[in-house]
């Protein structure tokens, strides 16, 4: 069972409810190529002669104007609102949603971080037309994702990319289904800090929000260290959250117990060496130091198989076993 984060409001209630592709479908007419489905633009006329707009699961991109964003957005766009609270207010009422009620000083805060998760997921854009662009870090870039694993429809996916100084790879900081900032690693090994992180108040929230691509649901998750790892066991299916390296903080913990409450269980899984044994056993300490207010919540310690080698082949192996592994007492 899916349910809203703690966090939602207008935007995510009506993404939520609202399938993105049927409510451009009635403005053009749409392809569906498996991953996205194309269209011309609806909104602006467009000069090439392939469809440019694309619709990723909830949100879409136009390769023509660059128009972007999600439901409310293209309502925004496509009549021309003055504001997205009024292009929200009236696709609510197209659709005879309940919007959830908000005082003025509520909805200024949440109109302030809805601009803030816009600001980031254009940048994530921007770092995965680059990634997907013809330059030699572009290519770097895509030889290092392909190493770790990542084919291109992972890079598709969860938007990677490349920063405008060719230097890193950049990984959307997903939580919720929205982009709340942005991770930086470092191409090359002789490049400091290997991670780039937003400061906690460059979130879109103003605060260190839970690593996960989807809305927090009432199943099993896989508490991993790593960005990379979380993406690699999204990948493989396997619904993962990602502490970094600094481990999970006050305010990521409550949301996990949050989450606990309604249902969620986490599983643990830690590195081989011994910094990546103590990290695990702060998630585990965090996550479980409340254990009468989180009843359901399950944590467990595994041990990952050991790492030797660095090939692509070694690391698809090593993440298609981590959840057996984890699972099994
Ligand atoms: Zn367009």
């Amino acid at each position: 069972m899916r349910f809203a984060p703690r966090t939602s409001g207008v935007y995510e209630t009506l993404k939520a409810q609202i399938d993105l592709a049927e409510l451009v479908g009635q403005f053009a007419e749409l392809e569906d190529r498996g991953n996205t489905k194309d269209c011309f633009c609806p909104i602006n006329e467009q000069s090439s002669k392939n469809p440019a707009f694309k619709i990723y699961d909830d949100s879409f991109y136009c390769f023509s104007c660059e128009a972007h964003g999600d439901v409310t957005s293209f309502w925004k766009l496509i009549h021309g609102f003055a504001s997205n609270w009024d292009a929200a207010q009236d696709l609510a009422r197209k659709y005879n949603i309940e919007l959830p009620q908000m005082d003025p000083e509520a909805r200024k805060r949440y109109e302030e971080r809805r601009q803030r998760e816009e600001g980031w997921a254009w940048a994530a854009q921007a770092n995965h037309e680059r990634l997907l662009g013809g330059s030699a870090s572009a290519r770097k870039a895509r030889e290092y994702l392909t190493d770790r694993g990542f084919t291109e429809e992972h890079w598709r996916r969860f938007q990677l990319g490349v920063d405008a100084a060719g230097q890193r790879v950049t990984i959307p900081y997903w939580s919720g289904g929205q982009i709340h900032g942005q991770v930086a690693r470092a191409l090359g090994d002789d490049l400091v800090p290997k991670y780039l992180y937003p400061k906690a108040d460059e979130f879109a929230l103003k605060r260190r929000t839970l690593f996960m691509q989807d809305s927090p649901r009432s199943q099993e998750y896989l508490l991993v260290e790593g960005f990379f790892d979380q993406l690699a066991s999204e990948a493989l299916g396997l619904p993962a959250i990602a502490a970094g390296s600094a481990g999970f903080s006050k305010e990521q913990t409550a949301d996990l117990l949050d989450m606990a409450k309604k249902g969620a269980t986490f599983v643990i899984s830690r590195d081989k060496d011994e910094r990546g044994r103590e990290r695990a056993q702060d998630m585990l300490e965090s996550s479980t130091r409340t254990p009468a207010s989180c009843p359901t919540c399950q944590a467990m310690v595994r041990t990952l198989p050991t790492s030797t080698g660095s090939t692509a082949k070694r690391r698809r192996t090593r993440y298609a076993t981590l959840w057996r592994r984890a699972k099994t007492p």
